[in-house]
C-alpha cells in the first residue's frame, strides 16, 4: 500500500498552488475584479489576466478558491506517509502577506490546516505499525527573522544560533534549542498553539514581521524495530532565505551536483529536508484580485522556477 503511494508521488517536489477565496474583508478594497482563474477541466492549470492578456500557468496540482483545507490535505497525505516510511518530507507555503499561508498550514480551530492533519495522520500511522515498530517523535520551532533563529517553544523566544560540524559528523546542531518529545495528537495541538501564541507575541514586537518572517515546525522520527531492537540514526535538524530557497530547489529539480543550501539559515536548516532521499510539496498562495496581480504573477513565476 505504502510503495504504491510512493510510486504515485511524480517525482520529489511537487508544486501546488493555492488560490484564496475573496472574503467580505478583501471587497474594500481597489481593483476589485478577479483575474485569477482556474480551469475546472484541468487540475493543473491558472490563467491569470494581467493588463488584457492571459497568461497560463501550468503546476502540479491548483486548488480552486472553494477547496476544503481536508481537500488540500488529501494531496499532501502521501507526503506524510513517506516520512514513515524514513523519507525526509519538507513541506511549505510561500506567497504574498494575507495571501493564506497561515490558513494552509495552521488553519483554524474548526479548519484546521496541514500541520495538525499531518500529525493526526502521523500518529495514527504509528498505532497501525505498533506492533513491529517503537517510534519516539520529538518537535521543535523555530522563526527566522533577518536571519535570526528564535526558538517558538521557548517561554522568551530565546534567540539561537546554528552551529556548523560542531562534532565533526557534518550534522547541523542548535545549541539550546528546545526539543519535545510527544506522545499523542493531543499533545501535539497544545504544542502548535504556544508555537503560534508566541509567534503572534514576538511580531508584534517588530515592523513588517509577519511578512517577513519564516516559522518552522521541525518533528523528528527515531524508530526502533520490535525484533532487532536497532536503533536508527536520528534524521536531525533537518531574505536572502526565500531567494536561496528558490535557487536550492531549482538546483535539487535540475539534479545538480553541488546545491547551494549554505547560502541562508532556512535553506542550511532544511538541507536534510530537501536534499536526498526527500521529498517537498510547496504551496504556492495567490490572491485571485487585480489589486495583487503583481505579487501573484511573481509568486507563479517563482513557482515555475521550480516546477
Ligand atoms: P498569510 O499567512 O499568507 O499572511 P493568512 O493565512 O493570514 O495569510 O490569510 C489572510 C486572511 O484570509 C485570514 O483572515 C485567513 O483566515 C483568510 N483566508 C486565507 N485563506 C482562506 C481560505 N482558503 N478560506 C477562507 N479564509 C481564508
Amino acid at each position: 500500500k505504502y510503495h504504491e503511494q510512493l510510486v504515485e508521488l511524480k517525482g520529489n517536489i511537487r508544486v501546488l498552488c493555492r488560490v484564496k477565496p475573496v472574503l467580505k474583508e478583501d471587497q474594500h478594497e481597489e481593483g476589485q475584479s478577479v483575474v485569477v482563474t482556474t480551469d475546472p477541466n484541468n487540475e493543473s492549470s491558472l490563467n491569470v489576466l494581467n493588463k488584457g492578456k492571459d497568461r497560463i500557468f501550468e503546476l502540479d496540482k491548483v486548488f480552486h478558491p472553494q477547496a476544503t483545507q481536508e481537500e488540500v490535505f488529501q494531496e499532501i497525505e502521501p507526503l506524510v506517509t513517506s516520512c514513515i516510511d524514513g523519507y525526509h518530507v519538507c513541506i511549505f507555503a510561500y506567497g504574498q502577506t494575507g495571501s493564506g499561508k497561515t490558513y494552509t498550514m495552521e488553519g483554524s480551530v474548526e479548519n484546521p490546516g496541514i500541520n495538525q492533519r499531518a500529525l493526526k495522520h502521523l500518529f495514527s500511522e504509528i498505532e497501525e505499525r505498533k506492533d513491529m515498530w517503537t517510534y519516539t517523535v520529538t518537535v521543535s520551532s523555530v522563526e527566522i527573522y533577518n536571519e535570526v533563529l528564535r526558538d517558538l517553544l521557548s517561554k522568551d523566544g530565546e534567540k539561537l544560533d546554528i552551529k556548523i560540524n560542531p562534532d565533526g559528523t557534518g550534522q547541523l546542531h542548535v545549541p539550546g534549542l528546545r526539543v519535545i518529545e510527544v506522545k499523542s495528537f493531543q499533545h501535539i495541538k497544545k504544542i502548535l498553539a504556544k508555537a503560534r501564541r508566541n509567534r503572534i507575541t514576538f511580531g508584534t514586537q517588530m515592523n513588517q514581521h509577519s511578512s517577513r518572517s519564516h516559522a518552522l515546525l521541525c518533528v523528528t522520527r527515531v524508530w526502533k524495530s520490535g525484533a532487532e531492537g536497532e536503533r536508527l540514526k536520528e534524521a536531525q535538524n533537518i531574505n536572502r532565505s526565500l531567494l536561496s530557497l528558490g535557487d536550492v530547489i531549482q538546483a535539487l529539480r535540475a539534479r545538480q551536483t553541488h546545491i547551494p543550501f549554505r547560502n541562508s539559515r532556512l535553506t542550511y536548516l532544511l538541507q536534510d529536508s530537501l536534499g536526498k532521499g526527500s521529498k517537498t510539496a510547496m504551496v504556492v498562495q495567490v490572491s485571485a484580485l487585480e489589486s495583487n496581480v503583481g505579487e501573484t504573477l511573481c509568486s507563479l513565476k517563482f513557482a515555475q522556477r521550480v516546477c
